[in-house]
């Protein structure tokens, strides 16, 4: 059955139906706050572990929100009904890696995971402020029942009837308390209520003698779980192991976090939060189903699961969890949105998170290189649209050209030459494309460094920025490239009657031809004029725009080129001729540009035509 496969440790049932249980009495806790009739305090909730060995039965029990009819049928029933237990059978078939993780993050299989050691699970529940209570029972794939029942408190039983031993699974292993006290130790230690359980204990026996005293085994209640949430210890009193633990538990990333950010706030607003920077990227990241946010939590009683005004958007990579006892808990949760408080903790995280990423690449180069792969395109944004021009341009890094690797800014203006005077940059679809680009040559040639811009939105950070320690930026594949020294009209006038001709025969293809003073060896090159450049008219195309986006076509010609000067020739004798040659050059040009041909096929029929 598909359950089997989703988690690859059976054990981790336990965890997900604890997990469970502490959200119910987070729920009813919230409730409690400004419901008097609730008539507990904190300290009256707990989660209890049971087992009964005769009838094979485990039973996690707890004093939350519980459930209504409507909610077990929703709740519980969703999955074992048809459309979503068929989209599972589907997933199935697929690599079983993926499909856990699509499962998982669309339907939260937590507590189906229970039907990896349970043959038969019961769920009698209470739902607070009601009088009825209800009975789910399920053997898992063939649906459900739900009837009434009699459960006198309020809350949520959830019993497993845990399957026989085979020859590989011992399953008789999840009825045993000292198991299920390290499973509980394991994965739910920080749960926030105290999770209890009947243990063994060696005792004294009653009436023996104190010199020669006799022992006896007795179960005593006890409560496993140290519960203090991790976010409230001492940085230095927690281990790197708890910390990814938790992150994972959060997260249900199976990886450790990059970066854990600890954060203690004491003044205009009091908090702790524990930040996280995840090492690879979800799944689903730059898809409607990822939401940003940090956990709030109010005086360690949860208020808001993905509570986004924490996080500007260029940081929607950051997870984590913020805890406050300053928040006034009693307003509704579409009010805290706008919670004055909230506001002076997301001001805080983002200079916190700031300045950690400025640590990471100054102490950790490597693995700052792998994070910018992740999220680097998220600092681009925050410059583009969060305003952090100052604050993030060091953050940034590109490809260069004579580095062979990453660098930032700061680093390229260091290496510059003493008469250089822009900072030079190419944009393209890979490192190799632009390595291609004919426009390079010259550069190459005269040893500049080229920063390299493969990310989509790179050259738009770079027009946010404008410059860089009042060195501007610059295309090499726009206009002039300032590089001085140059005779800059040497050999155009002599052009000037092909490069009409170019002109005419191109029309509004092209606003210009032009003699080119950077090609080596390429015949022709295409630069852009004012305005969009050709990796913006690309990326624009993405998008129903209201006016397609085009850059301005400016045809360079490399006059010592042979194949220029055959076009040259053919413009004496054979105007025909010469034409076909223009057109087929601007093509090219088209085509090193990755820039798609209007007519492909007229294109390869010129080309036919001239190996005839
Ligand atoms: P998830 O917890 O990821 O939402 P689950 O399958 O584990 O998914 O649980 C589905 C839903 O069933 C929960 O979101 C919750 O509303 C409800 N539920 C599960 N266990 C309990 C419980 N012990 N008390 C109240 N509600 C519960």
């Amino acid at each position: 059955m598909m359950i089997n496969s989703i988690y690859t440790h059976k054990e981790i049932f336990l965890r997900e139906i604890i997990s469970n249980a502490s959200d119910a009495i987070d729920k009813l806790c919230y409730v409690a706050l400004t419901d008097d009739k609730v008539g507990m305090n904190r300290s009256d909730f707990a989660i209890t572990v049971s087992v009964d060995k005769e009838n094979r039965t485990l039973t996690v029990s707890d004093n939350g929100i519980g459930m209504s009819r409507e909610e077990l049928e929703n709740n519980l029933g969703v999955i074992a009904s048809s459309g979503s237990y068929k989209f599972r059978q589907e997933t199935e078939e697929k690599d079983k890696k993926d499909a856990d993780i699509d499962i998982i993050g669309q339907f939260g299989v937590g507590f189906y995971s229970a039907f990896m050691v349970a043959d038969s699970i019961t769920v009698r529940t209470k739902k607070y402020g009601s009088e009825q209570a209800y009975e789910w029972q399920s053997s898992g794939a063939d649906g459900y029942t739900i009837t009434e029942c009699d459960k006198e408190a309020v809350g949520t039983d959830v019993i497993m009837h845990i399957k026989p031993d085979t020859d590989e699974e011992k399953y008789s292993e999840y009825l045993e308390s000292y198991r299920l006290h390290a499973l509980v130790k394991k994965y739910s230690d920080y749960i926030r209520y105290p999770i209890r359980m009947l243990l063994p204990e060696q005792k004294v026996k009653e009436g023996s003698d104190p010199e020669k005293p006799e022992y006896e085994t007795v179960e005593e209640m006890k409560t496993v779980n140290s519960m203090v949430p991790l976010w409230q210890r001492k940085k230095s009193d927690v281990t790197e192991e708890e910390y990814n633990k938790f992150y994972s538990e959060l997260t249900h990333e199976f990886d450790k976090p990059q970066r854990t950010i600890t954060v203690s706030a004491e003044g205009s607003v009091t908090y702790k939060a524990l930040l996280f920077v995840p090492s690879s990227r979800p799944f689903n990241f730059y898809t409607e189903g990822y939401e940003k946010g940090l956990q709030l939590y109010s005086a360690g009683v949860l208020i808001m699961d993905k509570c986004d005004s924490l996080l500007p958007d260029y940081l929607r990579f950051v997870r984590g969890v913020v805890d406050s006892p300053d928040l006034s808990l009693n307003i509704s949760r579409e009010l805290l949105q706008h919670d004055r408080q909230l506001k002076v903790i997301g001001q805080n995280l983002e200079k916190k998170v700031r300045a950690d990423l400025e640590k990471f690449l100054k102490e950790d180069r490597e693995d700052y290189e792998k994070f910018y792969e992740n999220f680097g395109r998220q600092i681009g944004y925050g410059i583009v649209s969060d305003g952090g021009k100052d604050s993030l341009k060091d953050l940034m890094m590109f490809y260069s050209s004579t580095q062979k690797k990453l660098t930032t800014l700061k680093e390229y203006v260091e290496r510059m030459k003493e008469d250089q005077k822009c900072i030079y940059y190419a944009a393209g679809e890979s490192i190799a494309a632009v390595d291609k680009l004919p426009q390079t040559e010259l550069l190459k040639d005269k040893d500049y460094e080229v920063l390299y811009l493969t990310g989509e939105t790179d050259e738009f950070v770079l027009q946010a920025l404008m410059n860089y320690d009042e060195k501007p930026f610059r295309s090499i594949v726009d206009g002039d490239l300032e590089l001085g020294g140059e005779d800059e009209q040497k050999g155009d006038s002599e052009s000037a009657e092909l490069m009409q001709f170019v002109k005419e025969t191109l029309g509004d293809k092209i606003k210009e031809a032009k003699v080119s003073h950077r090609l080596k060896t390429h015949p022709v090159c295409l630069t852009a004029g004012e305005g969009f450049s050709f990796e913006m008219e690309k990326y624009f195309k993405n998008f129903q725009m209201p006016e397609p986006i085009k850059a301005e076509r400016i045809l360079e010609l490399n006059v010592e080129h042979p194949a220029v000067k055959a076009m040259a020739a053919a413009m004496a004798t054979d105007r025909d001729k010469a034409a076909l040659y223009a057109k087929i050059l601007y093509d090219q040009a088209n085509l090193i540009a990755g820039l798609p041909l209007e007519d492909p096929s007229a294109y390869t029929d010129m080309v036919a035509q001239l190996m005839q």
